[in-house]
């Protein structure tokens, strides 16, 4: 058994999904169990329908909630037999019926509880994960459609659920894998539901997630997330071009690298995987001919010092000084309660006897973050920063790496550099500015010439 899981892009029109179903009619004899996401831009489209509901615009969500139909229903009747129309009619029928209903209830309730984004937001991966099952017969594939929510079990947090894994894993093995013995089984993404049978969701991009968890609960031997681009690259295309394909990457880089270039992979999506020593793949389905990224559990020898080179914009350097900091403790713990109050993570830490520096990401609340601290401390923020990750395993046993980054970077002043305690990282702070001709220095520097093995 595989795990094949398409994402947003991928499913976005009946030509996509038709791509998509000659990429897994090819791969029957695997026994896929097929995961997808929302349909293009399904999901910002229903969250949109939400506010809109309950700030006042009722009508206006309503007028979306048309257009979403006219979307799903435009794409799935090219792609549908004829005699599995009225099936795919009742499917939009009892789905935007119900959808207009919740969005009429949130017009006069005027509120959106979290619980009730998952409601809402949980129609495209129904939406999406029915359409395909149908589409897949068009094809030749018998395919079989499971609700996800009847298999992955979750928490209640909502919008962020986790998984119970113990009776995830109990329900995937004992329904879903007897089914992909004679079917491809296809399941929406991203959608779980509490032990009471509440929907709930996983966080954004959380299809990659329901993919690795449907893996390890039904033991696949392996784990393909098909996206649009070809793999993890030696560097950010939207940064730099000219980078190449790495093709075998250990999970704990990948880790390193996921949380940078989100685009590619969702951060938990490997921890399921890893725990059962499942290899996970990265794939383009619009090249299925090329071999993508294999991220496998286990050290990857490579004669490079560097495996990629992952950045990350938009992002504030923090720096705190204060007198009082020499010799006293308890300090950092005063620091980071107020970032966990005001639940804002901290990515990167540099610390010296009367300072602290560090970055975040996430600017919505640092006004008043910066408030809090200036009251024991001095406080300067500089936003418009980037950090640059240099991610290798070899990097903590190659001499001279840092030797080399510096020499590279030249004149590019650099704001904080932090050796990760996983050791298989070095990662620096440049100026906004600097980020592109920094990256392309480092670039040159570390992949020169390309261990064959690795790289493409
Ligand atoms: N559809 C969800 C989202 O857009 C989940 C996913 O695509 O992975 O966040
Ligand atoms: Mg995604």
């Amino acid at each position: 058994m595989i795990v094949m899981k398409f994402g947003g892009t991928s499913v976005e029109s009946a030509a996509a999904i038709e791509r998509v179903a000659s990429i897994v009619r090819d791969r029957v004899p695997r026994r896929p169990v097929v995961v997808v996401s929302a349909m293009g831009k399904t999901t910002n489209k229903l969250l949109a329908i939400a506010e809109a509901a309950v700030g006042g615009g009722r009508d206006q969500a309503l007028d979306l909630t048309t257009e979403l139909e006219d979307y799903h229903a435009r794409e799935a009747s090219l792609m549908v037999r004829e005699e599995d129309l009225p099936e795919l009619e009742s499917i939009l029928e009892i789905h935007f019926q119900e959808l207009r209903e919740l969005v009429r209830g949130l017009a006069v309730l005027g509120e959106l509880t979290p619980r009730s984004v998952d409601a809402i937001s949980s129609y495209g991966e129904r939406l999406s994960s029915s359409i395909v099952t149908l589409a897949f017969r068009r094809h030749g594939i018998e395919a079989v459609h499971v609700d996800a929510r009847q298999v992955l079990v979750t928490d209640a947090r909502h919008t962020q659920a986790a998984p119970l894994f113990p009776e995830t894993y109990r329900r995937m093995r004992e329904t879903v894998a007897p089914l992909a013995a004679s079917a491809v089984v296809v399941m929406g993404g991203f959608i779980g539901a509490t032990e009471t049978g509440v929907t709930t969701t996983l966080g954004r991009g959380g299809s990659d997630f329901s993919a690795s968890i449907a893996g390890a609960g039904i033991g696949a031997e392996e784990i393909q997330i098909w996206t649009d681009v070809d793999g993890m690259l030696t560097c950010d295309p939207r940064i730099a071009p000219g980078g190449h394909r790495v093709k075998l990457i250990s999970f704990a880089e990948a880790a390193e690298l996921a949380y940078f270039g989100a685009k590619v992979l969702h951060p938990a999506t490997v921890l399921p995987a890893v725990e059962k020593n499942i290899p996970v793949l990265i794939l383009n389905s619009r090249r299925p001919e090329v071999e993508g990224t294999r991220i496998i559990p286990g050290a990857v020898p490579c004669s490079n010092a560097v495996k990629s080179i992952a950045c990350k914009r938009n992002i504030a350097l923090v720096n705190i000084v204060s007198t009082r900091m020499l010799m006293a403790y308890g300090f950092l713990k005063r620091i980071f309660e107020i970032f966990d109050r005001f639940e804002t993570p901290v990515d990167m830490v540099a610390t010296s006897e009367v300072s602290v520096s560090l970055t975040i990401d996430n600017l919505s609340r640092l006004d008043r973050i910066v408030a809090e601290l200036e009251h024991f401390a001095d406080v300067t923020v500089e936003r418009d920063q980037a950090i640059v990750c240099l991610v290798g395993d070899n990097i903590r046993y190659t001499p001279g790496v840092s030797a080399r980054v510096f020499r590279a970077l030249g004149d590019v002043n650099v704001r904080m550099v932090s050796q990760g305690a996983s050791l298989l990282n070095l990662s620096l702070v440049v100026n906004g500015a600097d980020l592109r001709p920094a990256v392309e220095k480092l670039h040159a520097e570390f992949f020169a010439e390309l261990d064959p093995a690795v790289f493409d």
